[in-house]
């Protein structure tokens, strides 16, 4: 076995939170090693965020075109999958090929290593035969893969994950979609504005589960209108292919048959592969445990959907930027011969001024006001609790709620003008605690009451903001009026 090679800091899979923490390091003077088993960027930029969001946009298009009809005379629509196709391939994949996003991370000083990394005990990565040893710490940003129902006989057909459903070059004529939360409504709602007849199949009574019983309506509303074949509390019992197309069968006879089958019920974290056990850190849990400042144990910190806080892009960027400041703490604070546990930083003590800021400067973690947007037509913004969720945790809640047809903006709208807003508000602190927004901009509008759950603005002061008109968000003020 060769000898370690001594490195400051080892990222581990170079998705959106790896390569933002190891291009950060790297720029910040450390020599850092980034290890991608597949392709640098992950699953965002090649299978998930952008390539569906173009094919969102184009199908938003087509819906819009349809739209024309009794607002502004007639428009003929004959959808055609190949521009989408092409421009997943040419502009957003560069076919499946990282090699700008390696010279990216390289260009920054750091140094990019091919292949599956395994923690080797403490402070080592293991990629095939080459060892490397970490003064400062490992990242692991491992990511999640689908995760697939022990359904009978579904591991036997060539069913659809995600990455399928993204790269297809011929759409087919019919799709079952088995899932029915924000990735599936997405998919299943693209492929019907193209022609496909889709069929979602979800275990639960609602569709987008998660999310205030109310988006969940408007949602499947909204898909029905495309076409798209809706089955709530469908548990999948048994999947066949018999060479030409899917039979899914669920509890109760239900039977669908469709030519593809595409599987979204979920992702998991593959702990198992990351050799935890050399470190005492505990593989069988769903996702790896942190603290606030991303913390796993000493010397490991870990960032994006592997710590199970919220399997968003955005989620991946916010954590990478606490990592990055804690690590160059822990490395200065190491370069300086003072307490390298970390505790200093936590009561801000000791450190001077570096590449990371003061040690007061690192940031922790809070998720109290993360966002998440489904971008069905209409799309679907929510930003911290639920109503449900709120009161499960015995808050004194208040809610509002706000139907945008009913409001100038989407009375002047019109066609595509579903959706709403609902507040929901901790009575006895008068602030909000969680909110949806449910609209053509519905993500966009959400902007707004991330601000209020976030920096809690008193509802009082939140009365008194002039919102500008005819917009979509003056149903803010509307929800407002209909909480008092
Ligand atoms: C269809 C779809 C649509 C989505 N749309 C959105 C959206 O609109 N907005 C949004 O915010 N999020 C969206 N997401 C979620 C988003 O893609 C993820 O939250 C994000 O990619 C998480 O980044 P990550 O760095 O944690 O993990 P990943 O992007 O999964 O990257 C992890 C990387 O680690 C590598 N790796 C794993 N193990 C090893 C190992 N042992 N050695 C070396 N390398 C390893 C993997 O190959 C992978 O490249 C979507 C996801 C999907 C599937």
């Amino acid at each position: 076995m060769a000898d370690p090679e001594l490195v400051d800091v080892v990222v581990v899979g170079l998705g959106v939170g790896g390569e933002e923490v190891a291009g950060r390091l790297a720029e910040a003077g450390l020599s850092v090693v980034g290890v991608e088993r597949d392709l640098v960027g992950g699953e965002c930029p090649y299978w998930g965020c952008v390539p569906s969001k173009m094919m969102i946009r184009a199908a938003n298009a087509i819906a819009e075109a349809r739209r024309v009809d009794g607002l502004a005379g007639s428009v003929e629509v004959r959808p055609d999958w190949a521009p989408v196709a092409r421009r997943i391939r040419e502009e957003a994949t560069d076919t499946w090929d990282d090699t700008v996003a390696v010279q990216r991370f390289t260009g920054k000083g750091g140094r990019f290593v091919r292949g599956a990394a395994r923690l080797d005990g403490p402070g080592r990565v293991r990629v095939g035969e080459r060892v490397f040893q970490a003064r400062h710490g490992i990242v692991l940003g491992t990511g999640t893969r689908p995760s697939v129902p022990p359904v009978d006989g579904l591991a036997d057909t060539p069913y659809w994950t995600n990455r399928q459903a993204i790269e297809v070059e011929e759409l087919p004529e019919s799709l079952l979609v088995l899932g029915g939360g924000a990735i599936g409504l997405e998919l299943a709602q693209v492929f019907a504005r193209f022609g496909v007849r889709v069929t979602v199949v979800e275990a639960l009574d609602r569709v987008l589960a998660v999310e205030e019983p109310e988006a969940s309506e408007v949602a499947a509303a909204a898909l029905r209108a495309d076409g798209v074949e809706i089955h709530t509390g469908v548990r999948a019992e048994r999947v066949s292919h018999d060479g030409q197309g899917f039979t899914l069968r669920g509890a109760g006879g239900a039977e669908f048959t469709a030519d593809r089958l595409l599987v979204v019920t979920g992702r998991r974290a593959h702990l198992d592969e990351l050799g935890l056990d050399t470190v005492g850190v505990d593989a069988g849990r769903r996702y790896l445990t942190v603290d606030d400042r991303l913390h796993v144990t000493e010397g490991i910190w870990a960032v994006g959907d592997v710590t199970g806080e919220g399997a968003f892009t955005h989620v991946a960027m916010y954590q990478a930027g606490i990592v990055v400041a804690d690590v160059l703490d822990h490395a200065r604070r190491a370069d300086a011969g003072a307490d390298p546990s970390g505790t200093a930083s936590a009561t801000g003590g000791a450190a001077g001024s570096g590449a990371g800021g003061s040690a007061r400067a690192v940031p922790r973690a809070d998720y109290r006001a993360l966002p998440r947007v489904t971008f069905t037509d209409p799309e679907v913004g929510a930003v911290g609790l639920t109503e449900h969720q709120a009161r499960e945790r015995g808050v004194n809640v208040q809610v509002g709620l706000a139907r945008l047809p009913s409001s100038a903006r989407g009375w002047i709208h019109k066609a595509g003008n579903e959706g709403f807003v609902k507040l929901v508000a901790d009575a006895d602190e008068g602030v909000l605690i969680g909110a949806t927004s449910v609209g053509p901009a519905g993500g966009e509008v959400l902007s707004a009451l991330v601000v209020a759950v976030h920096a809690a603005v008193p509802l009082a002061r939140l009365r008194q903001m002039i919102y500008a008109y005819p917009t979509f968000h003056r149903a803010i003020e509307d929800a407002l009026r209909d909480m008092s």
